[in-house]
């Protein structure tokens, strides 16, 4: 067979097809369309086959690239899809929603002159085409344990974790205080970045799987016929998973706070995606927005206010376009969308009578790196100026509730932040047989880390599971009480 591959000396990058901005402003569909089988084929030959793929080594997941970039190239598109999901339970969610250019596509070696491998859209194609074709197999263990996992949180981490835990045969129930699978995929993450059906399609392919969920469930202290304790839990299981994500909002104590018109980013974007959508307090339209913040999820307000028919929509990010941690593609689309960037700024008081009518705000300067790299930020004096708003929404990031309180349960250690203490050896809690992954243990992060965390620690419930004895997986002569948790 002729080199299919590297391309990219004559053929140039190609996204999927992006919706103008003037169409996609109209509604919430994805705005990216899917890349066709030929274009998908065509893409992938730009791949220059690198001998230590550097895409490789950036994607938290260890995908094999430039692998299944090549089978795709040479249209083996069935191999293609099992080598993809030989590491990564839901490719067609990451090609889709992880920020690649800081990841896979910005460490792409062709990068800098002729732009990079489109990664992220080829990976999508090809488990969309995989279920197009009915390639997508359920789940069937060689054999049923009678062992069962009870997974706390139906989020990227416990999905992925449910679908290790069952390939080998455990018996996987998960709860979840919502009504559906997804956690941040479904109530955070808005339609036009990732389709819901896609989560749908991954939930009704669990349960034929033989994963049985338990929604609206809410795993607390106390036990009514909505909720299940912690300790009732531990009781019913043989192992237990915590993924319950981070959604302790993140909070700015100024003058104005509690004024009708200041909201919190997840509950306006929840309201948003829900029988919510237009209720007065959060619906942006025919309203001057203002979000405060310049992480992905304050782009996903900035962008919801749009579609919603804001009559202006503006970002308050104190520190300049070079530093925001979002991804920087999300931020273009964002400008085209409209927004409107306020750089090196931040809020002083919220303005109004029982309504927010302005934001007062002030100029930021940076200063000297701090030991984690980022600039510091100094308040410039009579700097003040005002932004006209009726509806501010703060998206400062999310801190993980207090779980060992919520529970009753003082033997699960928590660092000060309130994310669980792991031992790093086999993923165990400070309690036996009790593992965490995901945000809960990482603090606010990404999907495909959260996957990677379900998939490892499934690993290491099952360890645990196969073996049955608590201390057999410590490093030799220590007992649990030796062990540091981190
Ligand atoms: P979650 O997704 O938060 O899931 C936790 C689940 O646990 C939830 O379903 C919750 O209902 C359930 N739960 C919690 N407590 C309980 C309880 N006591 N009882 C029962 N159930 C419980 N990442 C990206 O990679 N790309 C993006 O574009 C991106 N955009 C984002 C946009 C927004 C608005 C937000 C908020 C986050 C975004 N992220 C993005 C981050 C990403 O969504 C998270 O890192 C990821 O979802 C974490 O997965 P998780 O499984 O740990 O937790
Ligand atoms: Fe890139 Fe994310 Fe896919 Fe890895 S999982 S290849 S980082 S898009
Ligand atoms: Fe292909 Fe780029 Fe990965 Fe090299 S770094 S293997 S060119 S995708």
């Amino acid at each position: 067979m002729p080199n299919l591959m590297l391309k990219f000396v004559n053929l140039d990058q190609q996204q999927p097809h992006k919706r103008s901005a003037e169409e996609r402003k109209q509604d919430f569909k994805e705005i990216y369309q899917c890349f066709s089988a030929e274009q998908a084929e065509v893409q992938a030959s730009r791949c220059s086959q690198c001998g230590v793929p550097f895409c490789t080594t950036k994607c938290p997941l260890s995908n094999y690239i430039p692998d299944w970039l090549k089978l795709t190239a040479e249209n083996r598109l069935q191999e293609a899809y099992e080598l993809s999901i030989a590491t990564s339970s839901f490719p067609e969610i990451c090609g889709r929603i992880c920020p690649q250019d800081r990841l896979c596509e910005g460490s792409c070696v062709i990068e800098e002159d002729f732009k990079s491998v489109t990664i992220g859209a080829v990976e999508a194609f090809i488990t969309d085409h995989a279920f197009e074709q009915n390639w997508v197999q359920l789940i069937k263990p060689l054999r049923e344990l009678s062992k069962s996992v009870g997974i706390i949180g139906a989020g990227p981490c416990g999905l992925a974790a449910a679908v290790v835990l069952r390939k080998k045969g455990y018996q996987v129930h998960v709860y979840d205080r919502y009504d559906r699978a997804g956690g941040l995929l479904i109530y955070g993450i808005p339609t036009f970045k990732l389709n819901k059906n896609i989560i749908v399609r991954r939930q009704e392919w669990l349960e034929k799987s033989g994963v049985i969920f338990h929604f609206n469930t809410d795993i607390s202290a106390q036990t009514d016929h909505h909720s299940f304790s912690f300790d009732d839990l531990r009781k019913k299981h043989d192992a237990i998973l915590i993924s319950t994500g981070v959604y302790k909002k993140k909070e700015v104590s100024l003058f104005g706070s509690n004024l009708n018109g200041v909201v919190q980013a997840l509950d306006y974007l929840i309201a948003s995606q829900t029988e919510n959508a237009n209720s007065k307090q959060f619906n942006a339209k025919g309203k001057k927005v203002v979000v405060i913040g310049g992480g992905d999820t304050a782009m996903d307000c900035l962008r919801t206010a749009i579609r919603q028919g804001a009559i202006s929509v503006q970002c308050l990010y104190r520190r300049d376009k070079a530093n925001m941690p979002g991804s920087m593609r999300e931020v273009k689309n964002a400008e085209e969308e409209g927004v409107e960037f306020i750089w090196q700024a931040v809020p002083d008081a919220f303005i109004g009578e029982e309504k927010v009518e302005s934001i007062r705000a002030v100029r930021t300067e940076l200063g000297l790196a701090e030991t984690g790299g980022r600039q510091t930020i100094k308040i410039l004096s009579n700097s003040h100026f005002t932004l006209q708003a009726d509806l501010v929404i703060k998206a400062l990031g999310f801190d993980p509730e207090p779980l060992p309180n919520m529970w009753n349960n003082d033997e699960l250690q928590i660092h000060e932040s309130g994310r669980i203490k792991l031992n790093s050896y086999n993923y165990m809690t400070s309690i036996p047989g009790v593992f965490a992954g995901g945000d809960i243990v990482r603090g606010a992060s990404l999907v495909v880390w959260a996957i990677k965390d379900g998939q490892d620690v499934a690993e290491k419930i099952a360890h645990w599971l196969e073996n049955n004895l608590k201390k057999s997986l410590y490093p030799q002569g220590k007992s649990l009480n030796d062990i540091s948790f981190e």
